[in-house]
């Protein structure tokens, strides 16, 4: 791979350590953050740049969110962990407080969004069997072409996507895939009556920030209610005003009959994940047959009600609308040729790479970080651009003079 800059002694020293210590499942752009505010992020060296990841979105509230720091800083103080073998005085508050900031009548709190998925997925089977009456171990779960939901032996047996199940069976049965944003093709799997739920992302992050078209929430929640199969969206990505509202579901006023959050629950601090339904399906699990020794730990339930506080005390759906719009039309005003499509709600957006050099988005990666803004590329042509949402105007028409300029190495 192309570096475009020599790196200093420190910065070498930690990619190598890295490089040398840790295994290699991922490909980091060749950066070494120190520190983080806002919407910025520092390098080792001290070289400040936009932050258009997010940390995979979990950074909605921007980094080191004052307001969340002194939360977790407070409660760490105070009492970090006691299991959910004793209650502790932050954990019902915490239930009460998101169970009715989302409409939902319970709670089931986890740590990692993938844990939040295996929940979901546990709940639907069990809820199948013992509300819907399917016969025992023949509940199915109908998923999407496409899809990210995490990476356990469970949740890749239903990716689509080699790079994540290759090599890794035997795989988990009982799901049907089918392609995303098809109406007719979910009609079709939900004639089996031993559907028990249809697991899905209201807009793909991962795939590359892939948009249904418009009213496909709502037709399918609709199709799911008639024939008695639970509507589960993942919303650990495009939930919590990443898109421009609460939760992307929004947009079609659909009520998921399970909702999974995650990421920017603790803003960026912590895993913290959640699992929101109704007593029909919530109280499917008794105790001892579900759990996680962190999940409705008391520092994560302090940080999550100021997280999501801040989400609404500062507007960030309303800020992430405005400001998505005006990047979207910021790019698509460039009118470069290497363009081929921009898309995305909110502050959810991918810019879709056209360039017969297959390392083309890598390279712009590269570039626009010498330019003081970090990205990174998915699924190889796409970037995706998914600053905190607490960014403003004028720091975008930054961030697009930065993306201009860097589009300039394309020939
Ligand atoms: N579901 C979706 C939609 C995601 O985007 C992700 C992570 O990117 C996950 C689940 C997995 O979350 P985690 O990495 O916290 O396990």
């Amino acid at each position: 791979m192309q570096m475009t800059s020599a790196h200093s002694e420190t910065t070498s020293r930690l990619l190598e350590m890295e490089d040398l210590y840790s295994a290699h499942n991922y490909h980091p752009l060749p950066v070494v953050l120190s520190k983080g505010e806002g919407v910025y992020v520092w390098d080792a060296d001290g070289k400040k740049y936009y932050d258009f990841l997010s940390g995979y979105s979990a950074l909605n509230q921007g980094h080191c969110h004052p307001k969340i720091i002194a939360s977790l800083v407070q409660q760490a103080h105070k009492l970090t962990l006691t299991s959910r073998a004793f209650y502790n005085d932050q954990f019902g508050e915490y239930a009460k407080f998101i169970t009715t900031y989302f409409g939902y009548a319970k709670l089931l709190p986890m740590n990692t969004g993938v844990e939040a998925v295996e929940t979901a997925i546990k709940l639907c089977r069990r809820w199948g069997y013992a509300i819907k009456g399917i016969p025992e171990n023949k509940a199915r779960i109908i998923v999407c072409e496409g899809n990210f939901h995490g990476r356990t032996s469970t949740v890749i047996s239903f990716s689509s996507d080699p790079a994540s199940y290759t090599g890794f069976g035997p795989y988990m049965p009982g799901f049907d895939i089918i392609p995303y944003n098809d109406k007719e093709a979910l009609a079709k799997a939900l004639q089996n009556k031993e559907v028990a739920g249809f697991l899905m992302e209201p807009i793909q992050g991962e795939a590359g920030v892939v948009v249904p078209d418009e009213g496909y929430l709502k037709t399918a929640a609709q199709y799911c209610k008639d024939a008695n199969v639970l509507f589960i969206a993942d919303e650990i990505q495009t939930g919590l005003a990443r898109t421009g509202r609460m939760l992307a579901c929004d947009y079609e006023n659909v009520r998921p009959d399970i909702l999974i959050l995650g990421k920017a629950l603790s803003g960026g601090t912590m895993p913290v994940s959640a699992v929101l339904t109704d007593d029909e399906i919530m109280l499917t699990i008794k105790p001892g047959e579900h759990g996680s020794t962190f999940g409705g730990n008391p520092l994560a339930c302090a940080v999550a009600i100021t997280a999501l506080g801040v989400i609404r005390e500062e507007h960030l759906a309303e800020n992430a609308a405005i400001q998505g719009e005006y990047l979207r039309k910021g790019i698509s005003s460039l009118n470069s040729p290497f363009i081929e499509t921009v898309r995305g709600k909110g502050l959810l957006n991918a810019i879709v790479i056209r360039h017969p050099d297959s390392n083309a988005a890598w390279n712009i990666c590269l570039e626009l970080k010498e330019n003081g803004l970090l990205a990174k590329p998915t699924h190889g042509d796409k970037i995706r651009l998914a600053p905190p949402l607490t960014i403003t105007r004028a720091q975008l028409d930054e961030c697009l003079e930065m993306i201009a300029d860097s589009l300039l190495i394309l020939k």
